[in-house]
C-alpha cells in the first residue's frame, strides 16, 4: 500500500540514485505521487531512457555513482534543471560477490565497495551544498539488514553496508545544526528480480534448491516474511517528511524484524 501524507511539501526536488527499475524506482515512484519534482540517475541507459518516457514531468541522468566524473555531470544536470536540492536518496547497490572469504575475486570486492561505499560519498558531497542552500533536508542511505548483522558469504555486501551506517551516524552528527537529517533504512529481503538472483547464487555455491535457501531467508525474519519495495518507500517519504522532523542518525529496520543472518544449513 502506497503512503499518502497531507501535507507533505510537494515543491521539494528529490534524487534517487538507482532510481530507473527495483526499489529506487519505487521510491521515485511514491514521492513523485506526493507531487514532487524527481530526478533519478542510474548506470543503466535503456533503463534511464524508459524512465523518462513513462514519467516526461521527472528528469533523469546516465550515471556511474563510483564515477567521480559521472557525479559532477548528474550534478550540474540538478543544477541545470532545479538549481536545489531537498531530499537525497542514495539507494544504488549491487549484491556483490557469493563466496567465501578465500576465494573472493579481490576485482568483484573492489568493485562492491566502490558503488555501495564509495559512491554515496562521491554523491553526498556534492549534495550536501544544496541541502544546505535549501535551508535543510532529509538523507537517505539505503543500507540493508546485512548492515547489522554478519552474512556468511557475502563479506563485500556486508562490509559495505555496515560502512554506509556509519557514515549515516556521522553525517547525521556533522549535518545536524545545518537542519539536515540523515537516516539508514535496512531493509530484509524484498520481492523482486534482485533477490531471486542472490537466492540463485546461494544456492549454487552451497549446491542446494532455491527452495532451501528461500525459506532459510525467510527465517531469518520474526515475521517470515520478505517485504516490498513499495515498504522501504513508504519509509523514506515518512522520514522526509514533517511527521520524520525529528528522527536522524537512525538505522532503521525494514525486515519484519530479523533474528540473524545465520545461513548455515547445518
Ligand atoms: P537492483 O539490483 O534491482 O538495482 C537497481 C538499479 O541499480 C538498476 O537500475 C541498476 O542499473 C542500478 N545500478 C547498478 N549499479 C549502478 C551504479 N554503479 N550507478 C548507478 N546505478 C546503478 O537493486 P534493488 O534491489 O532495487 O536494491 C536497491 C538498494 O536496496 C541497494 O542499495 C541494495 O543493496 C538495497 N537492498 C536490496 C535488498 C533486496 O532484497 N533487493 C535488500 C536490502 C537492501
Amino acid at each position: 500500500m502506497t503512503a499518502n501524507i497531507t501535507g507533505f511539501k510537494s515543491d521539494q526536488v528529490v534524487l534517487v540514485t538507482a532510481g530507473a527499475s527495483g526499489i529506487g524506482l519505487c521510491i521515485a515512484q511514491t514521492f513523485m505521487a506526493q507531487g514532487c519534482k524527481v530526478h533519478i540517475c542510474d548506470i543503466d541507459s535503456s533503463s534511464v531512457k524508459q524512465f523518462t518516457e513513462v514519467y516526461p514531468a521527472a528528469t533523469a541522468s546516465v550515471t556511474d555513482i563510483s564515477k567521480p566524473v559521472d557525479v559532477d555531470q548528474l550534478f550540474e544536470d540538478i543544477n541545470q534543471h532545479y538549481g536545489k536540492l531537498d531530499i537525497l536518496i542514495n539507494n544504488a547497490g549491487i549484491a556483490g560477490p557469493t563466496a567465501a572469504v578465500e576465494d573472493i575475486d579481490i576485482d568483484a570486492w573492489n568493485q562492491t565497495v566502490n558503488i555501495n561505499l564509495s559512491g554515496p560519498f562521491y554523491i553526498t558531497r556534492k549534495a550536501v551544498p544544496l541541502l544546505k542552500k535549501s535551508g535543510g533536508g532529509s538523507i537517505i542511505n539505503i543500507a540493508s539488514n546485512a548492515g547489522l548483522f554478519g552474512l556468511p558469504l557475502r563479506s563485500a555486501y556486508t562490509a559495505s553496508k555496515w560502512a554506509i551506517i556509519g557514515l549515516t551516524k556521522t553525517w547525521a552528527m556533522e549535518l545536524g545544526a545545518d537542519n539536515i537529517r540523515v537516516n539508514a533504512l535496512c531493509p530484509g529481503s524484498v520481492n523482486g528480480p534482485r533477490i531471486e538472483q542472490v537466492i540463485e547464487r546461494d544456492a549454487l555455491e552451497r549446491a542446494v534448491s532455491t527452495a532451501s535457501i528461500r525459506e532459510i531467508y525467510q527465517r531469518q525474519s520474526s515475521m517470515r516474511l520478505f517485504v516490498d519495495a513499495q515498504d522501504v518507500a513508504n519509509m523514506a517519504l515518512f522520514l522526509s517528511s514533517d511527521l520524520g522532523a525529528k528522527i536522524s542518525g537512525q538505522a532503521m529496520g525494514i525486515d519484519g524484524h530479523t533474528e540473524g543472518l545465520s545461513n548455515w544449513l547445518t
